[in-house]
């Protein structure tokens, strides 16, 4: 089945004529029997087609030919597999100044206009990923013909901008406004079938009938579909006004203004210039120009490219096929989900058969969130294989071991199954705590052995470190490493010390929360001010979310490991939680009360007492040793590169990604400045809130 579905997808693209024309840019252009154009955008010097200047350029020169010699139809499509287009090249605009951008999109926009105002009808014929200008170039156009495989999306908030192409007003003019900034608001793609229903697309056909589509609209037979009642409605302001109120109620639920300003001045523009295209169009731009030389919007670019350099760590294949991972728990059931929803064969044991039960249910969940395709959750869930017996490791090309942290279980695991390996096969473990030359003092081959550091919950947490130890073989690593990658996850190598980077960096965070509760802070408010920074989570929710059990252990082997100096003592009153089994979310107790849904029961900080007793230096006491713990890492070359740092931080943690991460959110604040609140901090509360020696010399670097 696999193997013809692959064999389908090779099938070629309806190019028209344009399929043999001659190229000498990045169009390829040629006229059919009936006097239509086919252009086919097929980028010379990219594997996927990337709007930026030249390409407008080129489009310009062919407009202004079709102005003159008026062909019966212009078709635009894209000669690439993967897709249409995948939006502006963001590289274009790093370092431009702010007339140079202004003047760039002004260009832009006079181009897409004159696409626009052509006086034949333009057709895009749009397959695979049209987003950003690449769907705004489809837009300008008088129809779009979506083949089956399509998904057209706005991905530009994630960026920290709202589209600048023209989306902003030709989006909610063809299809249904609210729809259209959902989608803008939001940077969620959407697939062909649903932007049919939202008026995006006019037509969703299967590629063999694409060339009907065009005659279809060609002669007229494919009509634009026209707005709903309540999309009309729209044209006015007060019904704009009011739904520009609920827009910006559930934006706010997900996003700061003040951190994410793009939505919010999207909402605005449209608020204020939804009912006039001409006026919304010099709107978006100058909001476009002001955006994209803001910081968020800086270093939510640096984050884009972040993931784009532990992506490109990857050397090579990792010549794995079939996976088995041992203990079918909290993580090992997961890894191996995950990894059977990226299409590996994965076997999955356990010493317990409920566990692996357990497993397979919440995958099946799980595949049914994120495939969708009753089919495809079908192929998934035929590749996780039950394995109770163990069958699947003399097979395996890696096996995963996800056992408890226990060192003399795990030995014995590893005693028991090295010598069923197969020749070339790795093992690793996704230890959080074990130093893994102790783990690896048995085997007879420490060479192939790694740490795969998998974060919880594997399908949302991106990062998976690799540890490394004196004995591992550069081969292991280099394969390891392809092996994150190839189940898009993101790699950062570190090396096996306490805690590795991330939990070394996030415990004295958790850790310095349960003292500031000790001196009587409510709990709201210290989630709250992390927040506010721009955590994800607060230090007691995480703590909750960790379970109280793993977070003491963590604490207690960290502060064993790195010195009492370097982390206050746990409470007294934690150990008493573990020992009563109030364990935080896992057991509906702990930090906080659960409701069924997992929600924390949480008082409204507003309906606290009031904040005057708390202390100013909450934030920096919960950031800084954070930070803190960051530059040791770095100093002590449990990990080399400050921007896989970074990376790693914001993948595995999510540390404030408009903030660029720690080291860059170091730099940014200036490191005297931190160096300084550090040692005010150890002043009056004690030495481990000592600056690091890294400090100097990363500032030297
Ligand atoms: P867990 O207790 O949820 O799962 C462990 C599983 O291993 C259980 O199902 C158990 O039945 C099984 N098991 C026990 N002995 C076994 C044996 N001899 N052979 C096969 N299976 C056996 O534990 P977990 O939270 O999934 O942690 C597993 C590993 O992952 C630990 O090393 C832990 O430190 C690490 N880790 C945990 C987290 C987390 O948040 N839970 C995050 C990262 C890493």
């Amino acid at each position: 089945m696999g193997r013809m579905l692959n064999a389908l997808s090779e099938r070629s693209l309806e190019m028209g004529p344009a399929r043999n024309a001659e190229a000498s840019g990045h169009f390829k252009v040629a006229t059919d029997l009936h006097g239509v154009v086919w252009m086919v955008l097929d980028r010379t010097d990219k594997r996927v087609n990337t709007i930026d200047r030249p390409v407008l350029e080129e489009l310009a020169t062919h407009i202004e030919r079709f102005e003159k010699e008026k062909p019966a139809a212009v078709v635009i499509r894209s000669g690439k597999k993967a897709g249409f287009a995948a939006g502006a090249d963001i590289n274009q605009f790093v370092g431009a100044s702010t007339a140079e951008i202004k003047a760039a999109l002004d260009q832009g926009h006079q181009v897409l206009d004159r696409l626009a105002a052509l006086p034949c009808r333009t057709i895009a014929v749009i397959h695979g990923h049209c987003l950003g200008a690449g769907l705004e170039l489809a837009l300008a156009c008088d129809r779009r013909i979506a083949v089956s495989d399509a998904t057209l999306g706005f991905p530009e908030v994630m960026l920290g901008l709202h589209p600048g192409l023209g989306g902003t007003f030709r989006a909610p003019a063809v299809a249904d406004p609210v729809e259209a900034m959902t989608m803008m608001l939001t940077g969620r793609s959407m697939p062909a079938r649903r932007a049919k229903s939202v008026g995006l697309v006019d037509a969703v056909v299967e590629e063999r009938h694409v060339e009907a589509a065009v005659e279809a609209a060609f002669y007229g037979d494919l009509r634009h579909k026209p707005q709903s009642l309540q999309g009309k409605a729209m044209g006015f302001k007060p019904a704009r006004q009011f739904a520009a109120r609920m827009m910006r109620k559930k934006t706010a639920e997900k996003a700061s203004k003040e951190h994410y300003p793009a939505p919010f001045k999207l909402i605005d523009l449209w608020e204020a210039h939804g009912g006039d295209p001409k006026a919304m169009q010099r709107a978006e731009i100058d909001s476009f120009a002001e955006l994209i030389e803001s910081d968020t919007s800086k270093n939510l670019v640096r984050v884009f490219f972040l993931r784009e350099k532990m992506k490109g760590l990857k050397e090579g294949s990792s010549g794995v096929k079939h996976l088995h991972v041992i203990g079918a728990g909290a993580m090992g059931g997961d890894i191996a989900a995950w990894a059977a929803g990226q299409g590996l064969r994965v076997t999955l044991g356990d010493i317990k058969v409920e566990p692996i039960g357990g497993a397979v249910a919440k995958a099946a969940k799980m595949f049914k969130a994120v495939l969708k395709d009753p089919l495809k959750v079908r192929d998934a869930l035929d590749r996780l294989i039950p394995d109770p017996d163990g069958l699947g490791i003399a097979h395996a090309d890696l096996v995963i071991e996800a056992a408890p942290e226990k060192i003399e279980l795990k030995h014995k695991i590893y005693a028991e199954i090295e010598p069923q390996l197969k020749e070339g096969a790795l093992l690793a473990t996704n230890t959080s705590a074990l130093p893994l030359a102790d783990l690896a003092a048995g085997l007879k081959d420490p060479s192939r052995f790694v740490g795969l550091h998998f974060f919880n919950p594997v399908s949302r947490m991106q990062l998976v470190e690799i540890v490394r130890h004196d004995k591992i073989g550069a081969e292991t690593e280099r394969r390891a490493t392809a092996f994150a990658a190839e189940i898009s996850r993101l790699p950062a190598p570190v090396a096996s010390a306490p805690g590795f980077l991330v939990n070394r960096a996030l415990t004295p965070y958790m850790a310095e929360a349960l003292v500031l509760l000790d001196e009587g802070i409510p709990k709201e408010r210290i989630d709250r001010r992390a927040e506010q920074f721009g955590m994800p989570m607060g230090p007691i929710e995480l703590t909750d979310q960790v379970g109280l059990d793993i977070a003491l252990d963590v604490a207690t082997s960290l502060r064993e490991r790195l010195g009492e100096d370097t982390l206050p003592a746990a409470p007294e009153w934690l150990t008493k939680m573990v020992e009563e089994k109030r364990l935080g979310r896992k057991t509906g107790r702990g930090l906080y009360d659960y409701d069924e849904d997992g929600k924390p029961k949480k008082i409204s900080p507003e309906a606290l007492p009031d904040d005057s007793k708390d202390d100013a230096d909450m934030l920096d006491r919960l950031i800084l040793p954070m930070l803190n713990a960051v530059v040791a890492c770095i100093d002590e070359g449990v990990i080399t590169d400050e921007e896989i740092t970074d990376g790693a931080m914001i993948f595995g943690t999510g540390f404030a990604p408009f903030r660029g991460g720690p080291v860059h959110y170091a730099r940014q604040r200036g490191i005297d400045e931190i160096v300084g609140r550090m040692k005010d901090l150890a002043g009056k509360h004690g030495p481990r809130f000592e600056p690091h020696p890294g400090w100097e010399r990363l500032k030297a670097r």
